[in-house]
């Protein structure tokens, strides 16, 4: 039996920039090796972790998502693009869970997967050298204890927008964990991060932080690191937390580089 892999338009959502793309191909485009029922039901099994098909599929790949829909006759399957305009909205309303919704950070595997693939540039293909940055507010449960949880809040939802702000538009900050954050910092070398987290250090300490009247000092300790050859994704986290560890230890509110 004949089984065809044939798009006649693809569509995705590059999560970075958050625009959808979108074209006819003009050219049956041969996506994925399927030769037998085996290997499609492996590849149902791939991304769906079962061997039904259903009619309309969603999947990732190389870090972008994509929406088949298939089409069988007797002798042959097909597998085309459909109804982009339908599929578009489903996207958009995708683009909502990249985010975390009070700091409107990405979310933890969003920004773990901006940072594999920054590696992987780098490592494999040699491309240029990025550093990372990972911030943690200093005394926050006692922010929490003394001014409230909604209060904890709001400094968390203005501690985002104050530091977003202050970045290039090629960094990326996600939400690493509760008053934790990690960015990453394309073609940045040590010294261009240090600055920035120097710049940062300085910026939340002098920032008003005011909810119901009061006002509530802020400061953040920062630890920086840069990518070199040897790293893997497990090492480079690391030692970024470890320079934080390193800040937190020699009194916080300070920046640490490792
Ligand atoms: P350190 O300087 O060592 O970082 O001390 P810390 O008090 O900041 O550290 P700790 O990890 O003990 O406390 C973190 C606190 O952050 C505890 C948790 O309740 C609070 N937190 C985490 N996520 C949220 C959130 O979404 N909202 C609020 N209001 N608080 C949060
Ligand atoms: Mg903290
Ligand atoms: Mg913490």
């Amino acid at each position: 039996m004949k089984v065809l892999t044939i798009f006649d338009a693809y569509i995705c959502l590059d999560r970075k920039n958050l625009s959808i793309k979108c074209a006819q191909l003009k050219e049956p485009f041969n996506f994925i090796d399927i030769v037998s029922l085996k290997d499609l039901d492996l590849f149902f099994q791939k991304f769906f972790g079962n061997d039904t098909c259903p009619l309309l599929i969603e999947f990732e790949y190389d870090g972008k998502c994509y929406l088949i829909s298939q089409k069988k006759s007797e002798n042959d399957i097909a597998f085309f693009i459909q109804n982009i305009d339908a599929i578009k909205n489903i996207l958009l309303a995708k683009k909502e869970v990249l985010f975390d919704g009070l700091t409107k950070c990405y979310l933890k595997k969003e920004i773990e997967t901006f940072t594999q693939q920054a590696l992987e540039n780098f490592v494999r293909y040699k491309k240029e050298k990025f550093s990372v940055m990972m911030f943690d507010i200093d005394f926050f449960k006692k922010v929490n204890d003394t001014y409230g949880h909604l209060a904890g809040d709001y400094v968390l939802k203005e501690l985002a927008a104050l530091v977003k702000k202050s970045l290039r538009k090629a960094d990326i900050c996600g939400r690493f964990g509760g008053e934790e954050f990690l960015i990453l910092l394309p073609h940045t070398k040590a010294s261009g991060a240090l600055k920035l987290a120097m710049k940062l250090n300085k910026l939340v300490r002098e920032y008003l932080f005011e909810y119901d009247n009061k006002t509530i000092p802020i400061a953040i300790s920062l630890g920086i690191t840069s990518v070199s050859y040897s790293d893997s994704y497990h090492s480079i986290i690391q030692r970024c937390d470890d320079a934080l560890y390193k800040a937190k230890k020699n009194g916080r509110n300070r920046v640490e580089y490792l």
